[in-house]
């Protein structure tokens, strides 16, 4: 059978991988770290279980699909459940609130809390709805086509339909004609840090996210986020793909402008396909730097996502008022983003997120306890000094949580561990330690992503969030789903 080579462990690779057996190619992985996740990955220290990347599963079934294209039960390898709360936001103001799934529980919580309508609530749905439906099919679900993908039906029906994917004022314009409660612009402003981009910045077309969550729903994996990487690896186990691991791919081996195999700790591995899962900066960069002429200069050069700083925290005590995800609020979003964006600096009064997987899975912590997964955005690194900078968050962080939770944190706090954008960087080999691929911050972004397919290298292909469609889970599962029927 014809063979083909991943390169990284990450859930893209995976799932190129899985695609690609099933077709009845023999597959083999090499991932230079020592286990397979990438970015989804898992810690376990001092009796607590964190996941370490991904904390938001949306969109589950892209994962299920994988189990039924083998022939098998998702529920055999991998189970979830729907959340009944999605998130509770807490404001710089005092105003908490609480994002019900059921649209009816959290229409009465926003009017109820907020000077909301209901209207409102209303149209933004169904505004998100059909951003989804209209983007959906054409720039998602397929590979990028150009102008060729217009002339589908589905195509033809976005073209005319362009004026409602509102791509041509920011996110933030959008909301604030959308809203008169500066507390639910801020809310759905927020959605643009799902993919790392800027709300101030980034199109209009970006408010299909919150469809993702609030329509589409919420989801959380019976035995955490890691669970989805174990239930694929032990499919593709059974599927005969063969794991690598502490095997780093040094080169991709050309003939001519014809990729055949790759280079692994100067071995010579020969194949039909190679599939990089690696960030695709780096992959032209270090397995292509022999090429340079053969590099995409221009989609190279694309501004990245924003990367994250994330204290991993033992809490020794429960906390009844937080759920498995929470948000606390800047006072002001847009000196935040500003000083995210602009400045390429940490914020002073950040916009924490808090995700507690014990709430669900309780032991991933010990009794008593609490896992706190606690992440800020921050800029991608440019080389900026991060050392005192991340000290100084960690303070105003545990200051501003003392605050709105009436208790002093930074005691409870028995076991730690820290990931910045230099571990991003270095861990995952992800270009600036950006999370998601490149930012979304123009318009012209979604168009600017390298193609799942290289357009001058034959038989080599990208997966993964550098790549089109973009980053977060979902997006990757649909990359190698495009890199699979492109092949
Ligand atoms: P990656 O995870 O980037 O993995 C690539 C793999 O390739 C790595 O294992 C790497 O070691 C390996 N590799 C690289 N170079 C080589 C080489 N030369 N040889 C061998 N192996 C190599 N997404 C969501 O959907 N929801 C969330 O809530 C969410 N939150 C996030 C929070 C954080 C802190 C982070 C970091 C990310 C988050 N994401 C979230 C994004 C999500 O994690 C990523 O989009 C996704 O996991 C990326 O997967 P990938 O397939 O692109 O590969």
């Amino acid at each position: 059978s014809k063979k083909a080579v991943v390169i990284g462990a990450g859930i893209a690779g995976i799932a190129a991988a899985i695609r690609l057996a099933v077709k009845g190619y023999a597959v083999e992985i090499f991932e230079v770290n020592t286990s397979p996740g990438g970015k989804l990955a898992e810690i376990n220290k001092d009796k607590f279980r964190f996941d370490a990347g991904p904390s938001l599963l949306t969109l589950p079934q892209y994962i299920d699909d994988l189990f039924e294209l083998a022939g098998k039960k998702p529920a055999d390898y991998f189970e979830y459940q729907q959340l009944d709360v999605i998130c509770k936001y807490f404001y710089a103001d005092g105003t908490k609130l609480t994002a019900y799934a059921d649209r009816e529980k959290f229409e009465q919580e926003i009017t109820t809390h907020t000077t909301e309508n209901r209207d409102a609530l209303r149209n933004q749905a169904a505004k998100s709805a059909t951003i989804y439906e209209l983007t959906s099919p054409v720039f998602l679900e397929r590979a990028f086509g150009g102008l060729k993908m217009l002339f589908t039906k589905a195509g033809l029906k976005t073209l005319l339909n362009l004026e409602k994917l509102d791509a041509t004022r920011t996110m933030h314009e959008a909301n604030q004609q959308m809203f008169k409660d500066e507390r639910m612009v801020q809310f759905y402003d927020r959605y643009a840090t799902y993919n790392g981009s800027n709300p101030y910045a980034a199109p209009g077309t970006l408010n299909v996210i919150p469809h993702l969550e609030q329509g589409m729903g919420a989801y959380f994996p019976n035995e955490g986020m890691y669970a989805i990487i174990t239930g694929l690896v032990k499919l593709a186990g059974e599927l005969g793909i063969k794991f690598n691991y502490n095997s780093p791919v040094d080169e991709i081996l050309l003939d001519g402008k014809t990729a055949k195999g790759v280079k692994v700790l100067g071995n010579v591995i020969n194949a039909d396909i190679v599939i990089s899962n690696m960030d695709v900066w780096f992959t032209y960069n270090t397995l292509l730097k022999n090429h340079p002429k053969l590099h995409p200069q221009k989609t190279l050069k694309q501004e990245r996502s924003s990367s994250a700083l994330v204290f991993y925290w033992g809490i020794n005590k429960k906390f009844s008022q937080l759920d498995l995800h929470n948000i606390f609020f800047s006072a002001d979003y847009k000196a935040e983003f500003d000083q995210i964006w602009k400045e390429k600096n940490i914020y002073h009064d950040p916009t924490v997120y808090i995700n507690i997987s014990s709430k669900l899975r309780p032991k991933d912590a010990p009794p008593g306890c609490e896992n706190w997964f606690v992440m800020i955005i921050v800029p991608s690194n440019s080389g900026q000094n991060w050392d005192e900078p991340v000290k100084a968050a960690r303070a105003n962080i545990l200051t501003k949580l003392s605050g709105l939770l009436n208790e002093d944190v930074s005691k409870l706090i028995i076991s730690e561990s820290i990931l910045d954008p230099r571990d991003i960087e270095t861990r995952t080999l992800s270009y600036q330690g950006s999370i998601y691929g490149n930012s979304s911050n123009s318009q012209f972004a979604a168009f600017m992503r390298h193609r799942n397919q290289s357009a001058q290298i034959k038989n080599l292909y990208f997966c993964g969030g550098s790549v089109h469609p973009g980053g977060g889970i979902p997006l990757c599962l649909l990359s190698a789903k495009i890199v699979s029927e492109a092949i």
